[in-house]
């Protein structure tokens, strides 16, 4: 067997690498020049040639590879992804036995040792997102290993190679077993959601968000007009519905909103053409519900971290500020506003001076009523806190 290369980590960051920090970073090597083909398995040393730990060479927009291992003498092959899986799925016991939700994260990434891939379940269907070619070219141990220990029904892949994550359409993303139905309908806390295994990057549910979906209808729907910004296939107006919001309104710039939210309501015997489903960009609908005097008791705010449309260019980092002043305007006093972002840029104390910042500047007042990070299956890296990126705030605006 050839030896691993020898990659060398400058000393202020050995200690951190010792400790378990999972990511590797540009600044920390001397000689990354040496890595030379995605998927390299090499070792990190310092400066006498000591070994820290393992790792493999994969090009994400996050850094350049991940470390698996801290013992020298383990080998990266099917038997070791085996027993990261096995670990992975006693940690979510729960969700397998579960019946009122079957669709969950199974494996995440870093959180649960190996950077780059995650794992989502869906009713007996598995779905492998790969974050770089790198980890793809474990494809053959990962499978093997994974086929080891589940049952499954299927499994499906999405690659997601290039630095900015963006998704690979160059075949299909069947991969073996069985085919799901199309839609594969699914549940989550007793809510049906059309998923749709082999059609683009997304398939029609953002998993991280399970909690807050359920807190929305269990706790603040009742009775309430819901306005849901960004709503993808509108899986938070769904809940609204169900928690007995008296009307849900959606918006999304992207046409194919309005038939995958159609879809939404109608598996969950809600009659969309008693929902408003609007395909628009949320800044124009922002201006006219303004001009029209129209006023919301719960308003969802669920922008991507990034995105640009024909007018606008929005980055959560840089206007979500701006985004939350043009949601306070069209909030009812006592209203809830649930503030959300996936943006991995900045903390949960920046978010919340956004908060802050965008009520200062409007002259108004609010309470937080509660927040989220991500949940349970979405396991974090300890040593990885920027791994946590989901925050969401409920807010009561009281002027
Ligand atoms: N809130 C959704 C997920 C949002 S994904 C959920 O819980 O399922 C981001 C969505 O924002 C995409 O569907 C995209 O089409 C939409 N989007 C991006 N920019 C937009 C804009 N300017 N106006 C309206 N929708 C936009």
């Amino acid at each position: 067997m050839s030896q691993n290369i020898d990659l060398i980590v400058k000393s202020e960051f050995i200690q951190s690498y010792k400790d378990g920090y999972p990511l590797l970073s540009k600044e920390s090597i001397s000689n990354l020049d040496t890595l030379k083909e995605q998927g390299q398995i090499f070792n990190l040393v310092d400066a006498k040639k000591k070994f820290i730990a393992q790792a493999y060479y994969g090009i994400q927009n996050k850094g350049y590879g991940w470390i698996l291992s801290l013992k020298k003498d383990e080998k990266i092959d099917s038997s070791f992804f085996e027993k990261k899986f096995i670990d992975a799925i006693k940690y979510r016991e729960d969700f397998f036995s579960d019946k009122s939700t079957t669709a969950f994260r199974v494996f995440n990434a870093e959180g649960d040792g190996v950077g780059g891939l995650s794992i989502d379940y869906f009713d007996g269907y598995y779905l492998l997102t790969w974050y770089s070619e790198g980890i793809y070219v474990f494809k053959q141990e990962i499978l093997k290993a994974l086929k080891e220990v589940v049952k499954y029904k299927g499994i499906y892949q999405k690659k997601r190679f290039d630095t900015k994550g963006k998704y690979l359409d160059d075949s299909d993303d069947f991969v073996c077993g069985a085919k799901a139905s199309t839609p594969l309908i699914v549940k989550e806390n007793d809510v049906n959601f059309a998923i749709h295994l082999d059609d683009g990057a997304m398939v029609g549910v953002f998993l991280d968000q399970r909690e807050v979906r359920k807190t929305l209808r269990d706790k603040y729907a009742k009775g309430k007009t819901t306005l849901n910004t960004f709503s993808y296939t509108g899986a938070f107006s769904v809940f609204a519905s169900l928690g007995g919001a008296s009307k849900t309104t959606s918006v999304d710039l992207a046409k194919r909103s309005l038939p995958k939210t159609t879809e939404q309501f109608s598996i969950n015997n809600i009659d969309a053409s008693a929902q408003d489903i609007i395909v628009e960009d949320v800044f124009n609908y922002f201006k006219y519900a303004v001009r029209k005097k129209l006023s919301f008791d719960l308003v969802v705010l669920d922008p991507p971290s990034f995105a640009r449309s024909k007018k606008h260019t929005f980055s959560a980092s840089k206007d979500y500020v701006k985004l939350l002043k043009e949601a306070i305007q069209i909030t009812s006093k006592n209203g809830i506003i649930v503030a959300s972002t996936n943006s991995a840029n900045f903390s949960m104390m920046t978010f919340r001076d956004f908060i802050s910042r965008a009520f200062k500047e409007l002259r108004g007042r609010f309470q937080v009523q509660e927040s989220f990070s991500l949940a349970q299956d979405f396991r974090v890296n300890p040593k990885f806190k920027e791994g946590n990126y989901l925050k969401v705030v409920f807010i009561k605006k009281l002027t």
